[in-house]
């Protein structure tokens, strides 16, 4: 067995246990007082599975995206803020694997850390004033002084985790003077930030991500700076392996939410043998539609892991982008759509939030999906790209 192939199945394996035994029997709790699923990830980091993405020479695992996607499955399957919380903290780690450059030792130093302590990184891309656009930044880096100590001061709408993480990778843009497009990612330790609370978080759903606002100020030495402009680190790593990962913990909802349905009508038909069950053609009609996402996030998977691994400058290319994108959109809208129905299969008993059959929490975390990142934000963005594409 490879190292890889090694390391993928004890981190599948340690998922599912984790899943099953901690995120789910927490999870209602997690929801209902919107606290961060500490015992869950603690498990996580127990199993190492925060490094899980570094690769074996810097002391990680050396798992694949492929697993990394299949662990975000399992936990949003059992507790959606913790399949998110990983999935997030995983997108950072690959952001910084990739993109750490030959010349950059302080990142390699960082994830060899990482590996030993096990950190937690959030990511701080959003902005007031910009939005969900994370091509832009209004926050600058500040011009380093002689030592090459460097700051920035960010307006952060929403930072999951911002209160339990150990680091933050923030985007903003690369001086002073530099246009808004014109942005890098810095990662900077909690001990380097002041972050100040701006209100609370009691939303809909995702409960357990705990993301309030802040407005984040750092101080730091510029070689904490990924040296790598971010529209090539967004394009390659942040927003396909987002959009994979993200699609990931939403198919994990949307299959419990479809398991329940199914536990639903097999129990009815127990009750009533033989006699006709309305509820078992939705139950089919359901299943059509969690196939749909579950063969849309699978396939987008295995194309990004192809191009990854041979031609990665295509991930840059417009028909890539429009792919990854469509993905995001495809999946988020599915899979409320599949709790939805799954919520009409149950009736009442999927209404009640206290039965074997409640869907409500499934819904309320799938419905987030579309406003990560806004989807009318992506399609404005596709339909510009399909205008000047040449293939897509
Ligand atoms: C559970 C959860 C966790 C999150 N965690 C983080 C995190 O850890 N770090 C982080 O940086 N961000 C995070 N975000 C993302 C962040 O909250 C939002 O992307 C950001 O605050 C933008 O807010 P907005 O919804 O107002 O969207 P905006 O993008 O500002 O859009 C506002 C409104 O305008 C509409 N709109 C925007 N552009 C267009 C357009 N071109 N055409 C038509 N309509 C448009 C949108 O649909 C929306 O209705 C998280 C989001 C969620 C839901």
């Amino acid at each position: 067995m490879t190292v890889t192939a090694a390391a993928d199945t004890a981190l599948l394996a340690a998922a599912r246990r984790i899943a099953d035994e901690i995120a789910a029997p927490n999870a209602e709790e997690v929801d209902r007082e919107a606290r961060f699923p500490a015992e869950a990830i603690a498990a996580l980091r127990e199993e190492a599975a925060l490094s899980a993405l570094v690769p074996d020479d810097l002391g990680g695992a050396g798992a694949s995206l492929e697993a990394v996607a299949g662990a975000c499955f399992e936990l949003g399957r059992r507790c959606a803020a913790t399949g998110m919380v990983f999935a997030m903290h995983q997108i950072q780690v690959a952001c910084m694997v990739d993109h750490r450059g030959d010349g950059a030792p302080w990142f390699d130093d960082y994830l060899r850390e990482l590996v030993a302590e096990q950190l937690l990184i959030a990511s701080i891309t959003s902005e007031v004033g910009t939005g969900g656009d994370m091509g832009k930044s209004i926050a600058a880096v500040s011009t380093p002084d002689a030592d090459g100590a460097a700051s920035f001061e960010k307006q952060a709408p929403t930072v999951s985790y911002g209160p339990h993480a150990d680091a933050f990778l923030t985007t903003v843009r690369r001086g002073p003077d530099a246009e808004p497009g014109d942005q890098v990612a810095v990662l900077t330790r909690r001990e380097q930030m002041e972050m100040e609370s701006q209100g609370t978080w009691d939303p809909l759903g995702m409960r357990g991500t705990c993301s309030p606002g802040f407005v984040a100020k750092a101080e730091f030495a510029t070689e904490q700076v990924l040296p790598v402009p971010f529209a090539t680190i967004s394009a390659e790593t942040m927003t396909p392996v987002s959009h994979i990962l993200w699609s990931h913990v939403w198919l994990g909802i949307a299959t419990d939410a479809f398991d329940r349905a199914r536990a639903f009508v097999k129990a009815a038909a127990k009750r009533k043998p033989g006699e006709p069950l309305p509820a078992a053609t939705r139950l089919s009609e359901l299943m059509s539609e969690l196939s749909l996402l579950r063969a849309e996030v699978g396939l987008a998977l295995r194309e990004y892991c192809d191009l990854h691994a041979g031609d990665r400058a295509r991930l840059a290319e417009m028909a890539t982008i429009l792919r990854f994108n469509n993905l995001k959109i495809a999946a988020s809208e599915q899979a409320p759509k599949v709790c939805q129905e799954a919520l009409g299969v149950c009736g009442i008993v999927g209404y009640k939030n206290d039965t074997p059959f409640s869907v409500g929490r499934h819904l309320r975390d799938a419905m987030s999906a579309r406003l990560m990142v806004a989807n009318e934000r992506i399609h404005a963005t596709d339909a510009s790209l399909l205008l000047i594409a040449k293939e897509v």
